[in-house]
């Protein structure tokens, strides 16, 4: 079978490690100083469940709470990545509101999501529990990871979880 073609956006608050998560992804690596305004797509190859799909990754320059939903990342976008760091109270908030607006943007009532609480190597610094990350996610439906960008942790799998995602919402794969 010929690879799918899926495309994800990755968003969230500045400087909770998009670039980062999207980098070591695709490249194995940790860059510590990624230029934040940059915006890029990088594409990799994912096998999910036997089957092949080509990975288009939206890296957005970061949005905050009162950003106009750009109209480029609800075009052709199958799921979304909603990344906050587990150190930033602000970062989680601003993913709640970037999710009203992608729903608001649809005009639907769910969307393939992962949330992704990043930086879970910053144990010490912590200020949004894992618990809150899993309400909010089981409050959307949506499929939810912490993660360390720095130390390679469950990096890949919030993109196999992002392709599940699309493929429930197409109604391939049943709902859990
Ligand atoms: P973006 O603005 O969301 O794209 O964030 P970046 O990927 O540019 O990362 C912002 C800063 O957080 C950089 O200094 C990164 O090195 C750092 N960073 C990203 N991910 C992690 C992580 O998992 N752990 C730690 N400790 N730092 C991280
Ligand atoms: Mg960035």
């Amino acid at each position: 079978m010929p690879p799918k073609t899926r495309k994800v956006a990755v968003m969230g608050y500045r400087s909770v490690g998009k670039s980062s998560l999207c980098i070591q992804f695709v490249d194995g690596q940790f860059v510590d100083s990624y230029d934040p305004t940059i915006e890029n797509t990088f594409t990799k190859k994912l096998k999910v469940k036997g089957q092949e799909y080509g990975l288009e990754l939206v890296d957005t320059a970061g949005q905050d709470e009162y950003s106009i939903f750009p109209a480029q990342y609800s075009i052709n976008i199958h799921g979304y990545v909603l990344v906050y760091s587990i150190t930033s109270e602000k970062s989680f908030q601003v993913a709640q509101v970037i999710y009203d607006k992608i729903l608001d943007m649809m005009g639907k009532e769910t969307i393939p999501v992962v949330l992704v609480g990043n930086k879970n190597d910053l144990h010490r610094e912590r200020v949004v529990s894992t618990d809150q990350g899993r309400r909010l996610a089981d409050s959307w439906k949506a499929a939810f990871l912490e993660t360390s960008a720095m130390e390679h942790e469950a990096v890949s799998d919030i993109f196999s979880r992002a392709v599940l995602e699309i493929e429930r919402a197409d109604g391939n794969l049943p709902p859990g």
